[in-house]
This record gives structure tokens, C-alpha cells and sequence, in this order.
């Protein structure tokens, strides 16, 4: 069992605000009120401490793919994030025939029962062809429910985000079918209008997938998905903070919009994340890594990031000029309750699980901290 600790003298955001001077204690893997007696105390001052990141929306990385890697390679994928500072992160799948993501859907249920991982998130096949971003074509279906339904069932109650283009034929019994069965059904790589969007927000639909990638542009006489999406408070919209896949003004523009609660910052990360630049695969398809930006091969389709959260967030600070405790919520909170995980992780309160990270004056990570115990020891110098 981990040690007692109590990190001292930090900038310590909660729900509340920002504290300065704050205490976070840590009893075993879990937050406590009070200071446990014999804890260890650990001066963390001139430092903010943050819940731990919560990403719903992330392929892999340190060069393991969760759509594809062995359980070593996936655990190792895992890994790598967690060394960024997402101590809570779902595996998300690409676009592959419905007998190997359900087998898939199997392999992972299991890492997620394990807790290694906080579910299964599905993007594709049930995706529109005219915005397939880096899926493969030939592969991908209409949704139709009783295939939905198969591939929930695979994942044995592990499933908890389906990403579909809504506006296919049964796009929104499949919406219903999900938010029956209390799977988040995602709007994206869509083709949808904004009348559309809207049906399927009223059908149970409550996250955008990366709103403004791999969907039609907001247009004056078209506002498309992105008005409707945007507009309704029912929807979290995922945002891809790495200065590829938005410009800074769209980042801008859908956070003020939606405000600070209905964002998720994601990474929609392969494999290269935390690891380098080179020729990787994603699913079936081979992507190019030159510096950082990961494209098809063929055709050059941005084809997810190499987004690690840490980055994101110190992005989201520095450049963006956002809040400190809005982008604590977008990375934290807001995953969190989107996961129905909020008891759990998402903030430091008391009886929470003691996942966090220390960053310094600049937002550069300097520890982080899963279940009470270390991952990347605090370097404070
Ligand atoms: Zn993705």
C-alpha cells in the first residue's frame, strides 16, 4: 500500500477554485480531509498540483496502437500517457471488419475490468464515407442498431462511447439503442446538417467527436453540425488542442461558446504519441510522423496526433490564455462526469482516487501521481 503523503504550499485547483498555499493529503491511493498522522511532507511550493487528466478519446501511443497492439503493447501505451499526466484514459478503436473489433472489444474489456483502462470508445465503422478522415472506406457500415448492438455486447459492459455519423439510415435508432444501454453516443465524422444534428441531440446524442474535424464547415446558409452541436447544452464537445487540428481562433470560439463545462480537451493520439516521428499504422492504413503532424500516406488526411494531455494543457494556458480552472475542467471534470467516473476521479476532493499532477510556474509537468503512488516522481528544482 502507498505511504501517506502530504504535498504542501502548492496552487491547488478544485472545484471551488484555485487555493494558494494548499494542501492536497493523500491516505493510501485516496485523498484525504485531514493530514493522515506520519505522513511524509512533500514542499511542492511555487507549483500548481491538478487532478489528474481524464482523455475519452485516445488510439495509443508510446508506439502501441489499441486497435491493434498486444496487451503488453497496449498496457505500454497506457503507460506513456500516464507519464504525461492522463491517469484515467479510455482506448479508443479505429475502423476495422466487425468480427476483429469485436474480438478487440474482448481484449479490452478485459484491461478495462483490470482497471488499466476506463472503457471502450468506438470511432468507426459506423462513420459517414465523405468524412472518413483516416478510416478505411471499405470498411466502414450504415448503423445499423443490431450491429451497434453486437459490438457493445463484445465489450461486456466496458463500452462506454460510440462515435457514429448520425445522419446514416439508422443513425438514430442507433443513437437511442446507445443511450438506452448508457453508451455516450458521439456525433462525428458527419455529414450531417444542422437539422439533422439536432434530431439526433433530441434522439439522446451528448459529445461532439473532435468538433470541427472530419465534419462540414460551419457555413452562413449551412450552420451544419457545428451550430447545433455547439449551441445545445446537452453536448460536451471534444476539442483536439495541438495546433494542428484547430486554429487557435476555432479553439477560442468553441470554448467561450460552450463554456467551460462543455468542453473535453482529447488527444485522439496513435501510436507516435510519446514516442517519435517515423511510419506507423493505424488500423490498416500506414501514416507518415514528421514532426509531430500524423498523416495518411495516401492522401495525406491528418490521421489523429501525437497529443500528450500535459501538452494540451500548457497550450491551453500559455498560448490560448484560458483560465487555469476552465482548462483544469476540460481535462479533468468534464471527461470525468462524461464517464459517469465523477466519484471517482476528476477533482481533489476527499475519497476521491489520489490521481494528480504537479506542474510548475511555466505548466511544465514536474510529477504526477495515479492511485497514490508515483508515476512520475515529483522533480521540483
Ligand atoms: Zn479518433
Amino acid at each position: 500500500m502507498a505511504a501517506s503523503k502530504v504535498l504542501a504550499g502548492a496552487r491547488v485547483v478544485l472545484p471551488t477554485g484555485i487555493v494558494t498555499d494548499g494542501r492536497v493529503n493523500v491516505e493510501g491511493t485516496r485523498i484525504a480531509g485531514t493530514a493522515p498522522a506520519g505522513a511524509e511532507i512533500i514542499d511542492v511550493r511555487d507549483h500548481w498540483v491538478v487532478p489528474g487528466f481524464v482523455d475519452i478519446h485516445n488510439h495509443g501511443g508510446g508506439g502501441a496502437s489499441f486497435t491493434s497492439g498486444s496487451v503488453e503493447e497496449i498496457l505500454q501505451g497506457v503507460h506513456t500517457h500516464r507519464l504525461h499526466g492522463t491517469t484515467t484514459v479510455v482506448a479508443s478503436t479505429v475502423t476495422g471488419d466487425m468480427h476483429g473489433l469485436a474480438e478487440r472489444a474482448g481484449l479490452l474489456s478485459e484491461l478495462a475490468e483490470q482497471g488499466d483502462i476506463a472503457g471502450i470508445h468506438f470511432e468507426g465503422p459506423f462513420i459517414s464515407p465523405c468524412r472518413k478522415g483516416a478510416h478505411s472506406e471499405e470498411l466502414l457500415r450504415d448503423p445499423d442498431p443490431a450491429e451497434v448492438r453486437k459490438l457493445i455486447d463484445a465489450a461486456r459492459g466496458q463500452a462506454r462511447m460510440v462515435t457514429l455519423a448520425t445522419e446514416l439510415p439508422g443513425g438514430i435508432d442507433s443513437v437511442r439503442l446507445l443511450a438506452e444501454r448508457g453508451v455516450i453516443a458521439a456525433i462525428g465524422h458527419t455529414d450531417a446538417t444542422y437539422e439533422q444534428t439536432r434530431e439526433a441531440i433530441d434522439a439522446g446524442a451528448t459529445v461532439a467527436t473532435h468538433l470541427f474535424n472530419a465534419m462540414p464547415v460551419l457555413g452562413h446558409r449551412a450552420p451544419g453540425p457545428i451550430a447545433a452541436l455547439l449551441e445545445d447544452e446537452r453536448v460536451t464537445v471534444e476539442l483536439i488542442n495541438d495546433g494542428t487540428h484547430l486554429h487557435p481562433a476555432s479553439l477560442q470560439l468553441a470554448f467561450h461558446h460552450a463554456g467551460a463545462d462543455r468542453v473535453a480537451f482529447i488527444t485522439d493520439a496513435m501510436d507516435a504519441a510519446g514516442f517519435g516521428d517515423g511510419r506507423y499504422m493505424l488500423g490498416p492504413l500506414e501514416v507518415e510522423v514528421a514532426d509531430g503532424v500524423a498523416r495518411l500516406v495516401e492522401g495525406g488526411s491528418i490521421a489523429g496526433s501525437t497529443l500528450t494531455l500535459d501538452r494540451a494543457f500548457q497550450r491551453a494556458v500559455t498560448i490560448d490564455k484560458l483560465p487555469v480552472e476552465d482548462v483544469v475542467a476540460a481535462l479533468a471534470a468534464n471527461p470525468a462526469r462524461l464517464l459517469g467516473a465523477y466519484d471517482k476521479v476528476g477533482s481533489l476532493e476527499p475519497g476521491k482516487d489520489a490521481d494528480l499532477v504537479i506542474l510548475d510556474a511555466g505548466f511544465g509537468l514536474k510529477g504526477v501521481m495515479r492511485k497514490g503512488e508515483w508515476v512520475v516522481e515529483p522533480h521540483l528544482g
